[in-house]
């Protein structure tokens, strides 16, 4: 069952409503995470919220929560939705002002938690892996929005998602305004070449993301070397194997990029993906909270 909270207060999510003079619906004006829970138990809810936390100073908002607090409504969350696995939304919004976009008239920031479930692709497609184009809608530079700010405005990444499906694809990777690889539309990418496994760097313009650091920890932990570099389309089209790690994507392999067909070996991709469902199980068998 989907359940929600309004700053810690649980409603029903059918009912729960907001105000039509919200900063976050008039502009964007806000910041958000995605965390997934496995067996009622959030996944790196501390990265999460520390990543929360400078997304809102990023844009001068100070979140209305402490850490502390907005964890248990988390953990209330997914209790309310009677879930053991799915996905959280969390959303703090810079709440009621005039039409203004000064965000000084607006007095009381919001949190929105929502728990659901998430399936970004289907089980077929995590199998086959993912067809991707290269968008023409390129990743904005970190002197305009910088990427690293997780903010309400998805607009950069809606319209390379509407371009994949545009084109039949399931995916978009985004460049950056120099012309190289930056992330997909709402996970980072990875490839190996040559047994290496290399990723850009934030300073590319992906977003710094939580799974993208799982993956380069647990490649430490199997010995893979793992570099971040930056990435040409040719990387991309050149790749040993290709992949995309996300909260709502965990870990997909890519099958082609532009048409052009990746080998079907995915052999560094396994190990990977083995080493991830077991760090899965394991937060699974962590202790419970106790709220
Ligand atoms: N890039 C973008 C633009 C995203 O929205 C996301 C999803 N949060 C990611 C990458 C993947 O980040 P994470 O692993 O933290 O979910």
């Amino acid at each position: 069952m989907r359940a929600c909270t309004i700053d810690g207060v649980p409603r029903r999510a059918e009912e729960a409503t907001i105000s039509v003079m919200g900063h976050g619906l008039l502009y964007g004006d806000g910041v958000f995470e995605g965390l997934r829970f496995y067996a009622h138990r959030s996944f790196r809810v501390d990265q999460h919220l520390d990543r929360l936390r400078d997304s809102a100073i990023a844009i001068g908002l100070e979140l209305p929560m402490s850490k502390a607090d907005m964890k248990q409504a988390i953990e209330r969350t997914i209790k309310a939705s009677g879930l053991s696995d799915g996905y959280i939304r969390l959303v703090v919004t810079r709440g009621e002002g005039s039409l203004g976009l000064d965000p000084a008239s607006c007095i009381q920031a919001r949190t929105i938690i929502i728990a659901d479930e998430l399936a970004m692709v289907s089980p077929e497609s995590r199998q086959r892996g993912v067809n991707v184009i290269i968008a023409s809608t390129r990743r904005l530079n970190a002197d305009q929005l910088d990427p690293r700010v997780k903010t309400l405005n998805y607009l950069n990444q809606i319209s390379a998602k509407q371009e994949a499906s545009a084109a039949g694809a399931d995916e978009a990777i985004l460049l950056n305004q120099a012309g190289r690889v930056a992330e997909g539309t709402a996970d980072n990418i990875f490839i190996v070449k040559n047994s290496h496994l290399l990723t850009p760097p934030t300073s590319e313009g992906p977003l710094d993301g939580i799974t993208r650091s799982v993956i380069i920890e647990i490649a430490a932990g199997l010995g893979i070397v793992c570099e971040q570099a930056l990435l040409s389309v040719y990387d991309l089209y050149t790749a040993d194997e290709c992949f995309l790690t996300g909260t709502g994507a965990e870990l997909i392999p890519v099958a082609s990029v532009a048409g052009r067909q990746l080998p079907p070996k995915r052999d560094i991709f396994r190990r990977l993906e083995t080493a991830f469902a077991q760090l899965i199980h394991d937060n699974r068998i962590e202790p419970a909270i106790d709220l």
